[in-house]
């Protein structure tokens, strides 16, 4: 199962392994959500390419704040 990114006003676990779902603040800018998604994926052992973040599969990551409307 993928890694999911969701935001949250407040963050008490940024990962959390029953759902696979690393939460960030909401407040964070795009580039400081990459920032904090890379670390906790690099934290899980995921190496992370230089740009972007990956999950475990090689899927590209995007924080949900830069995703655009959906
Ligand atoms: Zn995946």
């Amino acid at each position: 199962m993928c890694v999911r990114i969701r935001t949250a006003a407040r963050v008490i676990r940024p990962w959390d392994s029953d759902t696979n779902e690393i939460t960030i603040p909401a407040s964070l800018t795009p580039e400081d959500s990459a920032l904090a998604i890379r670390a906790v994926l690099s934290e899980l052992g995921i190496r992370q390419p230089h740009e972007g973040a990956i999950c475990w599969c090689g899927a590209r990551l995007t924080p949900p704040s830069i995703r655009g409307p959906s």
